[in-house]
């Protein structure tokens, strides 16, 4: 189930909750909320946390050149308990 953020949509009203953002689990298919749950004030969706599609900067961060750049190794299994240095 995917993670929303809401803000209060007037800062000075906001509440503890709302002021930074109020997290609140909710299937996808559920309406976004209007109020926060915290003090009933207006609130607007920013951004669901926890992404369910994989975007390809995840492939680009964990190529051998970008690995290499930032001083990590890659070790590739070879079989039989060993690890060939693939980077
Ligand atoms: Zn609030």
């Amino acid at each position: 189930m995917p993670l929303y953020v809401y803000r209060c949509r007037v800062a000075a009203e906001a509440c503890d909750s709302c002021r930074d953002g109020v997290e609140v689990f909710q299937k996808i298919s559920e309406a976004a909320l209007t109020a926060c749950p915290e003090c009933g004030k207006p609130v607007v969706r920013l951004l669901h946390a926890t992404p369910t599609v994989r975007d390809s900067s995840d492939k680009k961060i964990l190529s051998d050149e970008n690995l290499k750049k930032h001083g990590f190794k890659k070790l590739v299994n070879a079989g039989g308990g060993k690890f060939d240095e693939a980077v």
